[in-house]
Order: C-alpha cells, then structure tokens, then sequence
C-alpha cells in the first residue's frame, strides 16, 4: 500500500511574497504552487485531510509566549500604520533584542509593533503575511494527523507540512519556517509511548531548530546531512560535525555536513550512516527537504531522484513506524517527483 498523504487546503494561505536578503527584497521561493506540485505527483496515494488537534504539543516544543506572538502579530501590524506608510503588510523586524543588545538585562517588551517584530524571529527573510499563522498552524495538524495515522497502526504516514519547519526553534522562527513539524511530530510520537524517538533530517541545509529543540533530550536523537555551513551556507552557525548535544542529550545529535556538489553516491553513503544512528528507535520521523536536488534553486547539492529513493529504500527497511514530514524543496517541476521517489523507496 501507497504511504498515505496527509495534507491541508489551509496550507497554502502563506504567501512569502518576498524575502530580505543581505538588504535586497528578493522573491520568496516557499510558494504556495509546492503543495500543488507535490500532490500531483502523489495521485496513486491515499489522500486524508488533516483534522485539528489542540495546541497541547505545539505549546511544549515552542515557548507559550513565541506561539502567541506568532498568532497575534500580523493583526497587530495591520492595526498600525505601516501599510499605508510604506505599502508594506508583512511583518518584517529591523531590531533583534538578542544577546548583543540584552547583554544579561531582562528587556522591557516593546510597545512599538515594529520593535516587537524581531522578539521571536531571528532573520529578515521569513516575513509574517495574512495567512502566515493559518498556514503554519494548519501544517501541525497535517504533522499530527500523520502521527495518529502511525499510531492507529500504518507502518508510515507522510505529512506534506508547508510551510517548513525545521529552522524553528523553541523560541523562535526563522529560514522560511514558523513552526516546528518534525519536532512536534517527535515529541507526539514519544507521548503516544514510543519510548525512543530518531529525526532523520534529509534537506539540504541543517535543521538547527530540531536540533536545538532536542539538544539535551536522550529521548529523541537527531541526525542530519547538509551542504556544510563551513562553506558558507545557512544556517551558518550550527550543522557542524563536533556538535553533538550536550547534558543528557550527549551523543544525541548527529551532523555530517557536506561539500558543495555532492552527488548521489556520497549522499546516499551519508544517509546509510545516518539509518545506523537511527536503528532501534521505537519511531522514526524523516525530515524530508529535497532541495538537496540538483535542479534546486537553494542549495548546491547534486541528488537526483534515484538518490531519494534510495534514501527510501535505507530509511524505510529500519522497519520502523514513521512520519515523513515535509521541508524543503524549491524547484517546482521537479520537487513532486522527488516526494515521490523518496516514498516510493520508503514502501
Ligand atoms: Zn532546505
């Protein structure tokens, strides 16, 4: 039987519009026309409906206060007077009260909407828009429908999430991604009793908010093959190989970063090695970016289609329950069959 798809209407309402890069307004690349692409290529699938879930695991991966921030913002931005002042309705920061500005003192919380705008994010590429949090929101329940999906007794479900969410972190959102799926769906799967819990991170870039997430958790491992930030690329400051948790979570956390142009053999040599990290989990979740892709506009990785499958193929016989949770992926003409190749290998 085909993987079921897990998908939501409500998912296309984010529209990025456009991203601020390096001080330059570029357009964004996470469009709404993925989901479409993707579910196209998926026909022969079972298709369900996310249902809603309520926010009980949303709340204790990311902080309260995040999570209401990222709900509320965009009405507030509306209320001032920034649309008419520069024709501009997304929520874009220009201050970060991060630690260079806090230096230890508690921060007063901003009454300024366009001070409080860079509170919970931590770049000037992934804008908040009507439809953000519906979209973000609408790709938990696509994640924890996929969990319940797994739970009921399907050996895999997959959650076609948009927008992305593994550059989230617990207090945070950044990298085109607002609300962590694959880390939700982890600790679902651990409140469902599974007692072991191995995030397979398979996008291009390293997902630095999975793995802050469960940094010093034992209970959940992380592993994660990227183009390596030491070459330049996002997220710039984590995804290195000495990272490797800390506390409880020692050992934990896996990156193997690699160099740019990597192709099929290598690649696929580097999940194996990840499918090892992952053996004798109670439960999977494959963080499933294909801009690894050598069509991608967004990395400079090689992998073709018979590459994810391959992936598939290694993932898919740990004979592990697992949720497959979509991030990454940018080339439309390609990204659907790229899904489809990584489930197909998966079985
Ligand atoms: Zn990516």
């Amino acid at each position: 039987m085909p993987i079921p798809v897990v998908w939501s209407p409500e998912t296309r309402r984010h529209e990025p519009m456009r991203e601020v890069w390096v001080g330059v307004p570029t357009d964004g690349t996470e469009v709404p026309e993925r989901v479409d692409r993707i579910l196209d290529a998926l026909d022969g699938h079972d298709r369900v409906e996310a249902g809603p879930h309520d926010d009980g695991v949303l709340r204790r991966v990311h902080a309260p206060a995040f999570v209401d921030h990222l709900a509320t913002i965009h009405a507030e931005w509306m209320q001032g007077p920034y649309d008419g002042l520069v024709g501009q309705d997304r929520v874009v920061p220009y201050v970060f009260p991060t630690s260079a500005m806090t230096q230890g003192m508690p921060p007063t919380r901003a009454a300024a909407t366009h001070g409080r705008a860079g509170q919970f994010g931590y770049d000037t590429m992934t804008l908040v828009g009507p439809g953000t949090w519906e979209a973000a929101r609408a790709a938990v329940d696509c994640a924890l429908t996929a969990v319940d999906l797994v739970t009921g007794g399907d050996a895999a479900a997959y959650a076609l999430c948009r927008p992305p969410g593994h550059h989230a972190t617990r207090d945070g959102y950044g990298g085109s991604c607002y609300l962590n799926n694959s880390a939700i769906a982890a600790q679902a799967l651990r409140d469902a009793g599974h007692s072991t819990v191995a995030v397979v991170d398979l996008d291009a870039h390293h997902g630095n908010g999975t793995q802050a997430i469960f940094w010093e958790r034992g209970d959940v491992r992380y592993g994660s093959l990227h183009v390596d930030p030491g070459a330049g690329w996002f997220p710039h400051y984590f995804g290195h190989a000495p990272e490797r948790g800390a506390g409880d979570g020692e050992g934990t956390t896996k990156n193997l970063p690699l160099p740019e142009g990597t192709g099929d053999g290598p690649w696929v040599e580097a999940v194996r090695e990840l499918a090892e990290f992952a053996a004798g989990a109670d439960a999977l979740v494959v963080s499933l970016g294909v801009d690894a892709a050598a069509d991608d506009p967004e990395s400079p990785l090689q992998v073709t289609a018979d590459g994810y499958a391959a992936a598939g193929q290694l993932l898919g016989s740990l004979g592990i329950p697992a949720v497959v949770v979509q991030e990454g992926g940018y080339h439309l003409d390609t990204i659907g069959g790229l899904v489809a190749a990584y489930l197909d290998g998966h079985g």
